[in-house]
């Protein structure tokens, strides 16, 4: 919560000092959130970028090996994840994104675009620059932002219980030093390692249904002390302790 806090003061500084630009917080829109601001009600049909927004926040309230495609289109697919998303939330679920979904979103995403309970420095403890790695630095942050708002929902299914992060996005040096598999999804950014509780099988379990194709858990070589969920174009679950 301090944190948190910290941050919103800070942003009302850098507000106030004039040097925060392009954040969309022009006269008349109904918010104006320091990350992204929606300027219209999206439904299915809806396509834009502003839909893609939208799929970043909610593609991780999908079925049970789902993924969710950040096209810009509105589809069947986005609507029930945006009903899965209000309900959980105690919205209206109507798979419509309006006002009020809108502004449980404000609420739930800091300045920088990340979800309340997650940080970029949470998900990458290599290096401050996202550089290095198997892509260029912009898309492991943007990879990195995808896996939060997943943890995000994840987190918010669980019961809003605590998630806590050992590893994220790694350069292929810091890959190396923790002996990371050479085409490990960390070195793209949409990798996180977690640990403590919730159990390791019951963060495993959970993940399959939001939005996580590669999940390696207890029982799988190498990740008996922690949960491995990451995108992989590939989906790949195993976690035998845990009968996945
Ligand atoms: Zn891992």
């Amino acid at each position: 919560m301090l944190r948190r806090a910290t941050r919103t003061l800070l942003a009302i500084v850098m507000v106030t000092a004039g040097t925060v630009l392009g954040v969309g917080a022009t006269a008349g829109t109904a918010h104006a959130d320091s990350c992204y601001t929606w300027n219209r009600t999206l439904s299915q049909g809806s396509s834009g970028s502003d839909v893609t927004q939208l799929q970043i926040r909610v593609a991780g309230w999908v079925t049970s090996g789902e993924r969710l495609s950040y096209d810009g289109q509105y589809g069947a697919r986005t609507a029930a994840a945006v009903k899965r998303f209000q309900a959980a939330y105690g919205l209206s679920a109507d798979g419509v994104a309006g006002p009020a979904t809108f502004s449980k979103i404000y609420a739930l995403q800091d300045a920088d675009c990340t979800p309340a309970h997650f940080s970029y420095a949470e998900l990458n403890k290599c290096n401050s620059t996202w550089s290095g790695g198997a892509v260029p630095a912009a898309t492991a942050k943007a990879n990195a932002l995808k896996t939060m708002w997943k943890l995000e929902a994840m987190r918010r299914k669980l019961g809003d219980v605590p998630i806590t992060i050992s590893s994220g996005f790694r350069s292929y040096a810091c890959n190396s030093a923790v002996g990371g598999a050479s085409n490990s999804r960390h070195l793209y950014g949409d990798a996180a390692d977690l640990v403590g509780t919730p159990s390791l099988c019951t963060l495993a379990r959970q993940a399959r249904v939001h939005g996580f194709s590669e999940i390696l858990g207890p029982g799988y070589p190498g990740h008996n002390d922690h949960t491995h969920v990451a995108f992989d174009p590939s989906a790949y679950w195993s976690a035998p302790t845990c009968g996945i």
